[in-house]
C-alpha cells in the first residue's frame, strides 16, 4: 500500500514529501496509524550520512507511536483502536543466543537486528523504512504496549531515547548510594537525569549549555556540573560509580574518565561521527573501564515503558510540524531542544 513519507534523498538535500510502500499486514502483523514521532539525533546522523552507512532515500524516524488500524489473523496482544509503538528494532533472526535472551538489538544470527529504517527489510528487499511517515507494518513481536496513562506524545521518545538511558543506567546497577552522571541535556540526557534520579541515585548533570542549569535540577539532577568549567569538574574527581555519555559530537573523553573511582564505568550512548581520543592513563590510574550500549531489546523496552506508566514519567517535548523538520535538525545542532522534537502526524495528513 501507497503511504505518504519525509524523505532525505541525499547527504546535502533537506528532507521532504515522497511516497512509501509499505507491505500488506501478514498474519502476524499490526498496522499502525502514526500519530507521533519523536526526532532523534540519529535520525540527523543517517539523514546526512554522517556515519557513512546510509542509503537513500531514507524516512528517518524510530520513536513511533499510534493507533492500530488493522491486525493480522494471528495477532493476539492488540486489537484495532489500541495505543501501540514500534522503536528502532523491528525484527532480527529471533533464535541466536542473544536474541533468546532478550537482547535482540545484539543479534549475531544471519541479517543480524533489523533496524526500523535504513535496515534490511525481509518483506520488501529493500530497506526498512521509519516513522516520518503515515502508517506503519510491524511484526507484533516487535510492537510496544504503550501505558494508557501517558500523554502520547510525550510517550513517544520514550522508544529510542527513554530506552537507550533506561538500559545502561539499569546494567551498569544505578541506584541508591551510587553517584551517577549523565553527559549531556538533549532528548537522551534529559531522560538520563530522570531515570538515574527515579532509581535513586545521587544523580549529576553534566551540560555545556549554562542556560540548561535550573531545567537540569528540575528535571532530577542534584548537582549540576558546567562541564567546560575545569574547577567545577576538578571538585568530582575520582568520585563517580557510573557516567553515561549522551554527547553527539566531539568531546574530551579524558575529563569525565578522571571523575571515575576505581572500577567504575563510563557507557558511551552517543554516537559522534568522528573516532574519540581516550588516554591509556585514564583507564590505568585507577583501573577504570569505557564501555557502550545500544539502545535496549524488546522485553526491556516494554519494562521501561510499563515503569514510565507506573511513576508517570514521559518526556518533555515540543511538537512540530512535519514540514518544520529540517529547521529542527538546525536547532538539534545548536543543542537547541527541550528536551525532545516530536513530530505531531496530523500536519502531514492533514
Ligand atoms: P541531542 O538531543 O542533540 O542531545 C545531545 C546533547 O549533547 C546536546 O543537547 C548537548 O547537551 C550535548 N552536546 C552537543 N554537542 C556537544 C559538544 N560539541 N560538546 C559537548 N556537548 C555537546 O541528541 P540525542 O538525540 O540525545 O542523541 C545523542 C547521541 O546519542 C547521538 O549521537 C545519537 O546518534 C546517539 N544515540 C545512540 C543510541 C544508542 O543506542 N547508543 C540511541 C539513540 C541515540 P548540553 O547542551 O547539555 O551540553
Ligand atoms: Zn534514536
Ligand atoms: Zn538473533
Amino acid at each position: 500500500m501507497s503511504t505518504k513519507a519525509y524523505a532525505a534523498q541525499s547527504s546535502s538535500s533537506p528532507l521532504g514529501p515522497t511516497t512509501i510502500t509499505r507491505r500488506e499486514p501478514t498474519p502476524t502483523d499490526v498496522e499502525i496509524d502514526i500519530m507521533y514521532c519523536g526526532v532523534c539525533h540519529s535520525d540527523l546522523h543517517f539523514a546526512r550520512n554522517e556515519w557513512g552507512f546510509t542509503n537513500y532515500p531514507v524516512v528517518p524516524g524510530h520513536e513511533i507511536l499510534g493507533r492500530v488500524s488493522r491486525v493480522g489473523a494471528k495477532v493476539s496482544r492488540f486489537k484495532v483502536g489500541d495505543l501501540a509503538a514500534v522503536g528502532c528494532l523491528v525484527d532480527s533472526c529471533r533464535t541466536c543466543a542473544h536474541c533468546k535472551g532478550g537482547l535482540e538489538q545484539y543479534c549475531v544470527g544471519t541479517g543480524g537486528p533489523i533496524f526500523t529504517y535504513n535496515g534490511e527489510d525481509k518483506h520488501s528487499g529493500g530497506m526498512t523504512f521509519g516513522g516520518y511517515s503515515e502508517k506503519v507494518v510491524t511484526d507484533e513481536a516487535y510492537t510496544l504496549s504503550v501505558p494508557t496513562n501517558l500523554d502520547p506524545a510525550s510517550a513517544a521518545p520514550l522508544l529510542c531515547a527513554g530506552i537507550t538511558t533506561y538500559s545502561p543506567l539499569r546494567h551498569w546497577g544505578a541506584g541508591p548510594g551510587k553517584k551517577v552522571g549523565i553527559i549531556g541535556l538533549g532528548g537522551l540526557g534529559h531522560m538520563g537525569v530522570k531515570f538515574a534520579r527515579a532509581f535513586g541515585a545521587y544523580t549529576v548533570l553534566f551540560t555545556t549549555s549554562e542556560g540548561k542549569v535550573a531545567d537540569g535540577k528540575r528535571l532530577g539532577a542534584h548537582e549540576v556540573v558546567l562541564s567546560r568549567n575545569a574547577d567545577e569538574m576538578a571538585r568530582h574527581a575520582s568520585s563517580f560509580d557510573l557516567i553515561v555519555d549522551t554527547v553527539s559530537a566531539d568531546h574530551d573523553i579524558d575529563a569525565y574518565m578522571a571523575l571515575l573511582k576505581l572500577d567504575a564505568t563510563l557507557a558511551m550512548v552517543g554516537v559522534p561521527p568522528n573516532p574519540q581520543k581516550i588516554a591509556a592513563f585514564s583507564l590505568i590510574l585507577p583501573r577504570r573501564n569505557l564501555a557502550g550500549s545500544c539502545i535496549g531489546g524488546i522485553g526491556e523496552t516494554q519494562e521501561m515503558l510499563n515503569f514510565c506508566g507506573t511513576h508517570g514519567i514521559t518526556c518533555d517535548i515540543e511538537k512540530i510540524r512535519m514540514d518544520e523538520i529540517n529547521s529542527a535538525y538546525e536547532r538539534m545542532l545548536r543543542s537547541d531542544v527541550k528536551y525532545r522534537f516530536v513530530i505531531d502526524m496530523a500536519s502531514f495528513r492533514a
